[in-house]
């Protein structure tokens, strides 16, 4: 029965620590399948409601104009999302991109930025308050931000930081990012949301939800715009590339005219043939979306076992699909990241080394062997080299293949010990 996880090179300790965990949290996955089941009908919904047929895959080219493909697939995200418009695009090359598109939408010279969860992901330094390359700060917008107190809102910091006239706009995280504490769900987002509109109805509030879709059975609709990547949860994994801005319609415009030109907003953009990969991936995505989250469950269950911290923890309620491993050595972050890699579909025989990537502010260490270059839906693992030394796995289209990375990432720590 094992003899595949030989070939594999499992170590013995983790093979009857993984049998072990994986009754105990069945209860878990039966909770994610309902959710699954709820998103799922919501997207099929969608496009049942928008008649999706093969008419909508059709490639277009140039300008772009009158493509229907392009113009239904923003109506079937903005109904599964519960929001007024949104603006689905291959033209977004990440998340960083589809983010940063969204704060230049709706804020203006001597504007201020608040995040209230503390700094937000580490790709957005530069593009907030970078000294080149057109940052908000070049434009004159500044930045100020709330720490989390107690790993959630600080009411009376942002209530005191509010009194600031100039802030324009209140940024909040809803994934963990590269920090040690459970993510936002979307109830206790909006309860802010919520506090931040009674002192202030002017301010709007953008919501990053890069990993979060699917998670739950709601998005962070109550904000007046929320983005995401393609290349993770609402691509389901098919998606070759993209972004999505979802929220009130005037601001979806403003988001389309800084992403094409002002004039030219949600009108142009040919789609290069991908239409059919992006409605196929978003209705796959809850499927995969929960595939990753029991990924996530069986490392917390497996690592919690082999002696490891780990956030969330098994039973946890989840909010995004990440799982953080504290390894408290640099070595065991390493080592865990080349054994995920060696069980990778793509690049298995690559050896992942810690590097100065673009946008992050530490030296980061990334298991990628991904089909779509960076994808995050598909199995990673990933960690900045700094102390406290945590991995963070994340995606898994398949459980199966998931587990086996883990497991394989799971005997390099042991075999390093
Ligand atoms: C991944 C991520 C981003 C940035 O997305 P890229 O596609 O890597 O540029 C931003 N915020 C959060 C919370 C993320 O997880």
């Amino acid at each position: 029965m094992n003899s595949y996880l030989e070939s594999f090179s499992v170590d013995s300790r983790v093979i009857s620590a993984a049998a072990d965990v994986e009754k105990d949290i069945k209860p878990y996955f039966a909770e994610i399948e309902k959710k699954e089941a709820v998103n799922q009908a919501k997207v099929l919904a969608a496009f049942r409601n928008h008649k999706i047929s093969a008419a909508h895959f059709n490639p277009t080219s140039g300008y772009g104009y009158d493509d229907l493909g392009r113009d239904t697939l923003d109506l079937v995200f903005a109904e599964t999302f519960g929001t007024e418009a949104a603006l689905v695009r291959p033209h977004f090359i990440s998340g960083t991109h589809t983010l940063t598109v969204m704060l230049f939408a709706v804020l203006r010279p001597g504007d201020v930025l608040l995040s209230v969860t503390g700094d937000p992901y580490d790709t957005l330094t530069d593009v907030i308050c970078g000294n080149e390359g057109g940052s908000l700060k070049e434009f004159g917008i500044g930045y100020d931000k709330v720490e989390l107190k107690n790993d959630t809102f600080d009411l009376e910091g942002i209530e005191k930081a509010l009194e600031n006239e100039k802030v324009r706009a209140v940024f909040m995280t809803r994934s963990k990012g590269y920090a040690w504490r459970e993510s936002f769900s979307c109830g206790e987002m909006e309860k802010a949301a919520a506090f931040i509109r009674n002192r202030r109805s002017d301010v709007l509030i953008l919501v990053d939800n890069c990993y979060g879709e699917f998670v739950d059975t709601v998005e962070p609709s109550f904000a007046d715009l929320f983005a995401g990547s393609l290349i993770k949860n609402p691509g389901g994994g098919l998606a070759p590339s993209g972004g999505y801005i979802a929220g009130k319609s005037d601001y979806v415009r403003l988001a389309a005219d800084r992403l094409t030109a002002p004039g030219l907003g949600l009108e142009g953009g040919a789609n290069f043939g991908v239409m059919k990969e992006l409605f196929m991936g978003f209705f796959m995505a809850p499927h995969v979306v929960a595939q990753a989250v029991k990924c996530a469950v069986f490392c917390a269950a497996l690592m919690e076992k082999l002696g490891f911290e780990v956030c969330p923890k098994p039973a946890d309620a989840r909010n995004d699909i990440i799982e953080a491993i504290r390894f408290g050595k640099p070595e065991y972050v390493i080592a865990f990241c080349k054994g995920l890699q060696s069980a990778s579909p793509v690049d298995s025989f690559v050896t992942p080394e810690p590097w100065a990537m673009p946008g992050y502010q530490n030296e980061v260490i990334m298991a990628a062997g991904a089909f779509t270059q960076g994808s995050s839906i598909e199995i990673s693992a990933d960690g900045p080299i700094r102390p406290p030394y945590v991995a963070y796995m994340q995606g898994g289209l398949t459980y199966e293949s998931g587990k086996l990375a883990v497991m394989c990432g799971a005997s390099a720590v042991m075999n390093s010990i």
